[in-house]
């Protein structure tokens, strides 16, 4: 976008004033990212011209991505009245990187030459993002080293917990209590599923009978088993409340923990999560994992 002379204004970070917007525009069955997703575009209206909306239906060859993602450009603009929404690919079959993909607002006023340009440059700092994810970061670590804020550095040998569940879930430190902090503080190196290819959790699906058809489902299962194979002490499963696809999934990842002895923590996020109730869960997961390793050591 900046490429074609737009300023880019991006919401900040969560807080209890955004959550309660969205949840007042929100219809009650809809989880709890899909309430932050809207308290976030609700607080941009007052700061932008209009609201770039993706609709991401499917990114894989013959998997999905969940109903509620697909609606989102709808509840949107439901959400927020008369604020200008462009929806980032409303044609069918195509690729969210491509030129047909991008609305038609902008697809007419602009030089084709121009948006490739504006595209390929995109699609590259993607590309990087994601490598530093595989290496071991964290967003906000990966995008302090893509925009020049910070060196890279090699994180040292700690322990090690696993943390499973979808990615607005984990890297939002507002709905998640500040679960990662936590976990450092306690001397946890903590992995999460982006940090492998997406070659790796495709090879983990070959277990199953019959392919998981959502996307996401399909990352948190294969993290799993990657996770085991790492040699995680543990692992946290942040599920999202009123989720569907987490329901099934949830089972899965439940039979796999038992297969392989792993211990697994799974904790249920929604707006009125409290910090009490949340960390005494998860020192106690951490006593648990301290004990079987003095166990281990005898
Ligand atoms: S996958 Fe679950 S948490 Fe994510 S948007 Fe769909 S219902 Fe909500």
């Amino acid at each position: 976008m900046e490429e074609l002379g737009f300023t880019v204004v991006v919401s900040g970070a969560t807080g209890k004033e955004l959550i309660n917007a969205g949840v007042k525009a929100a219809v009650d069955e809809v989880c709890l990212p899909v309430k932050v997703f809207l308290g976030h575009s609700l607080a941009l209206t007052s700061q932008c011209d209009a609201l770039l909306i993706p609709r991401l239906v499917s990114i894989n060859r013959k998997d999905y991505i969940c109903p509620k993602f697909m609606g989102l450009p709808e509840m949107t603009k439901q959400a927020v009245g008369a604020h200008p929404v462009l929806i980032w690919k409303s044609e069918q079959n195509s690729d969210l990187g491509s030129l047909k993909a991008l609305p038609l607002d902008i697809r007419r006023n602009f030089p084709r030459r121009q948006i490739k340009k504006g595209l390929q440059k995109a699609k590259t700092t993607f590309r990087i993002y994601h490598g530093l994810l595989q290496q071991g970061l964290f967003p906000d670590e990966a995008e302090r080293i893509l925009f020049g804020a910070e060196k890279k550095h090699r994180a040292e040998d700690r322990r090690r917990m696993g943390l499973i569940g979808h990615p607005y879930c984990l890297y939002d430190p507002f709905i998640n209590l500040d679960l990662v902090r936590l976990l450092r503080r306690y001397g946890f190196k903590v992995l999460a599923p982006e940090f492998f290819t997406p070659r790796q959790i495709a090879e983990e699906q070959r277990v199953l009978a019959k392919p998981l058809f959502w996307t996401l489902s399909q990352r948190i299962f294969g993290a799993f088993r990657l996770l085991c194979k790492e040699k995680v002490e543990g692992v946290i499963y942040l599920s999202a409340f009123a989720c569907g696809p987490e329901a099934l999934i949830g089972e899965l990842v439940k039979k796999e923990a038992k297969a392989n002895g792993l211990p697994l923590l799974q904790l249920d996020l929604d707006e009125h999560s409290g910090e009490a109730g949340f960390v005494t869960r998860v020192e106690a997961f951490i006593d648990l994992l301290n004990r079987k390793r003095r166990l281990n050591c005898v």
